[in-house]
């Protein structure tokens, strides 16, 4: 038997014991009986209103639960992905890194190309740019 169930059964129990056995001489005048645990029906009633106000919590909570569970899956996903997009770039960069490194190996800059600020004095400088952010 599930907890729930249990808590069912022990208030139809509960139920049982305070439901009211007052004789109709004490009733008619508007008494009740010393031995009827019927005084105690509203103590049971409480107790059964805090039981389904928490059963409604914990199912609203339940509910939360599996949202955020499934939120942090999407962002798992979308971690993953990240993680392909960056591994793709990284990969792209180091090809033209190579063949930057690869145009100055035959493009033999000389100190006058440097001074000139010429187009491989942007590769001699950008490739030792991007060398020093990986380093
Ligand atoms: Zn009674």
């Amino acid at each position: 038997m599930t907890d729930e169930e249990l808590v069912k059964q022990a208030l139809a129990e509960l139920g049982d014991v305070v439901r009211c056995r007052c004789h109709e001489a004490y009733k008619e005048r508007g008494l009740h009986d010393p031995d009827c645990q019927c005084d105690s029906a509203e103590a049971l009633a409480t107790v059964e209103r805090h039981i389904a106000t928490l059963t409604e919590q914990l199912e609203a909570a339940r509910a939360d639960a599996k949202e955020a569970e499934a939120y942090a899956e999407e962002l798992e996903k979308d971690q993953v992905d990240l993680c392909r997009q960056l591994i793709a770039a990284e990969d792209k960069l180091a090809k033209a890194v190579e063949a930057l490194k690869e145009a100055l190996y035959f493009l033999k800059p000389t100190e006058s190309d440097m001074e000139k600020k010429a187009g491989i004095y942007r590769i001699v400088t950008t490739l030792a740019e991007i060398e020093g952010e990986k380093g």
